[in-house]
């Protein structure tokens, strides 16, 4: 048996030097801003692996009320949600992203998150693949006020041991 989750995220975008995604530090003029540390290409991920096992959401996982997750790693938060969905009896197949960001560009960042996401979740890098997309200048994305992200994965059933 095969499932399919899907993820999205957005986050605002404010004065900075440094922008997180996938895991990675792109030096930018802008930051995004949330409770935890605001990686919203890891956000996206984490929703989309619960959501193929349907085992909640990373709200429901990891509540904004709860102190422990300010300024918290995104890729602890990925981490433990591979691990709730292993332990379900699922085994990650792919997983495939895009980024909604005006700026800067992913492309030359692309193999590096791949890269870093591959290692967080301990599968081979061509499971992982990531493009990019800008706002064209208009709304929230187009106009840096947000970046987004969103995620489909696969998982199957993992084989009996
Ligand atoms: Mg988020």
């Amino acid at each position: 048996m095969v499932r399919i989750g899907l993820g999205h995220d957005t986050h605002r975008l404010g004065a900075g030097e440094v922008l997180l995604i996938g895991g990675i530090r792109i030096p930018h003029d802008k930051t995004a801003i949330g409770h935890s540390d605001a990686d919203v290409l890891l956000h996206a991920i984490t929703d989309a692996l619960l959501g193929a096992a349907a085992l909640g959401d990373i709200g429901e996982m990891f509540p904004d009320s709860d102190p422990a997750n300010e300024g918290r790693d995104s890729a602890d938060m990925l981490r433990a949600a591979h691990a709730r969905v292993e332990a379900a009896g699922w085994r990650l197949v792919n997983l495939d992203c895009v980024i909604f960001a005006q700026r800067p560009k992913i492309l030359p960042h692309r193999q590096k998150i791949r890269e870093r996401i591959a290692e967080i979740l301990g599968v081979d890098v061509a499971a992982i693949w990531l493009k990019a997309k800008t706002g064209e200048h208009v709304g929230p994305i187009g106009e840096e006020f947000a970046i987004g992200a969103e995620c489909v994965v696969l998982v199957e059933q993992a084989r009996a041991k």
